[in-house]
């Protein structure tokens, strides 16, 4: 898989097909948590400028193609077919993946209203979904080890984080080395309220 450069982030080459055949395969390898974040030209700006969030997203498992900035970029720049990989389209069809195959899901962000109408919302849509944690965006820092041990007690295999950027990339920079089951986290953004309607 390339990788490309464009301007001061990087943007991988593939398809929505290839990006759910990754996510199978980070929960398959059976350790380490695997990121996966949105590029997108916005980010230009934001990430170089913290360097934590630099070398995080510089060594992000999985950058795909969310914006459409990025897409005409590679395919001016390096003659590129590539594809628009919107996050919130993942997000989905994640789920639906991991209905079908059993993966556990836990999901942290938003107001609380909409993380629980857009967890409604997938287990309407999916009956056979396990969700098997949900916490609100707006959770005080010193409460983060509770939250950490309750993922780790839930068994989830894949993080969807909506805290927006660049906070949930930075999150997840803080805590992944303490996550033991995750193997895959998600940045989504505004995804729940998409999903909450
Ligand atoms: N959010 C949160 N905690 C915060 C700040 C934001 O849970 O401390 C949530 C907010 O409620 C919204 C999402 O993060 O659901 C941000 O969505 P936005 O569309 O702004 O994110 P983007 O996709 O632009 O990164």
């Amino acid at each position: 898989m390339k990788r490309f450069k464009i301007l001061n982030i990087w943007v991988d080459e593939l398809n929505m097909k290839q990006a759910l055949e990754r996510v199978n395969e980070f929960i398959r390898i059976g350790k380490g948590v695997h990121t996966v974040f949105a590029s997108n030209p916005e980010k230009n700006f934001s990430v170089p400028e913290n360097q934590f969030l630099f070398s995080m997203f510089k060594q992000a498992d999985m950058l795909i193609p969310d914006g459409i900035g990025m897409v005409l970029a590679a395919r001016w720049l390096y003659g590129s077919n590539l594809e628009r990989v919107p996050g919130c389209e993942l997000m989905q069809n994640t789920c639906a993946m991991a209905a079908d195959k059993g993966y556990k899901i836990f999901i942290y962000g938003a107001k609380e209203e909409v993380n629980e109408a857009a967890v409604e919302t997938l287990k309407k849509r999916h009956p056979t979904i396990e969700i098997v944690g949900r916490q609100n965006g707006y959770l005080p820092e010193d409460e983060m080890p509770d939250l950490i041990d309750r993922i780790n007690q839930s068994g989830a295999e894949i993080l969807f984080l909506a805290l927006g950027s660049p906070k949930q990339e930075l999150w997840i920079a803080t805590y992944r080395d303490q996550l033991k089951t995750v193997r895959v986290c998600q940045g989504i953004g505004g995804t729940l309220d998409v999903l909450a309607g």
